[in-house]
């Protein structure tokens, strides 16, 4: 399917202004900003909503879900250290823009969403726009075994814990960002596996997200 909607200079030109407005909220990596300036996130709204794409918020994408805060967006994708051929589980594909930005950041993604609607939806638009990561529909809390280890892991929803079976499929040197709390409120939290059986926290600033809902979550 061909895409339909058009990427102008009106877009490009709000596209930079929102680089600029990531730059002075503190985001510093230059690939991230540059990911930022290239992916079209318009494409991920109707068209009566254009106007909203380029604003520092998130935004529904229907089915009680969101399209994250861009802020969000680059926040998880700068702690992550992206290196080009980096196999990356991100787990709430959600409208897939945070996929594009991992893909464009040089990434091999493998994505999965829980929602089969949302997951229908974003599996039509990705490819359109020439990203073609692996995608599966199901429940994400549990990982996939089938392509772990991984070198980074990304969770794009709220979770009650850290669940150890993410842990268990990170490489030694691997990252695992996930959002961690209550329903309400998370603390973004960076995991390192430093060897077989050890792993650094750090816990950072305060996020909203949407609840990861599975096996290893609420
Ligand atoms: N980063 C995405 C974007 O920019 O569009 C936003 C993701 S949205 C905040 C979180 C997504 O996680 C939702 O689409 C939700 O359905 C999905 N989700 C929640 N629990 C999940 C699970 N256990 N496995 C996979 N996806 C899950």
């Amino acid at each position: 399917m061909a895409y339909k909607f058009v990427d102008n200079y009106r877009e490009r030109g709000a596209r930079k202004k929102l680089v600029e407005l990531l730059r002075s909220r503190g985001i510093e990596d230059e690939n991230v900003l540059a990911a930022i300036g290239k992916v079209p996130r318009h494409f991920f709204f109707d068209e009566t909503f254009w106007n909203q794409a380029y604003k520092d918020i998130a935004f529904p994408i229907g089915d009680g879900q969101t399209i994250s805060q861009p802020y969000t967006v680059a926040y998880q994708s700068e702690l992550l250290h992206i290196k080009k051929g980096d196999k990356v589980l991100e787990i709430g594909t959600g409208s897939g823009y945070q996929t594009c930005i991992l893909m464009e950041l040089g990434a091999t993604v493998f994505t999965i969403e829980r929602q089969e609607n949302i997951y229908n939806r974003t599996i039509q638009v990705l490819p359109g726009m020439g990203y073609r990561p692996t995608f599966y529909c199901g429940d994400g809390s549990k990982g996939i075994a089938a392509h772990a280890p991984y070198d980074k892991i990304i969770v794009t929803a709220g979770a009650p814990m850290v669940p150890e079976i993410l842990l268990k499929q990170l490489k030694i040197g691997g990252i695992l960002v996930i959002p961690v709390g209550d329903e309400k409120t998370q603390k973004m939290v960076t995991v390192i596996r430093v060897s077989e059986t050890d792993y650094d926290k750090i816990v950072l600033d305060t996020f909203r997200f949407v609840p990861l809902v599975g096996d290893q979550a609420w």
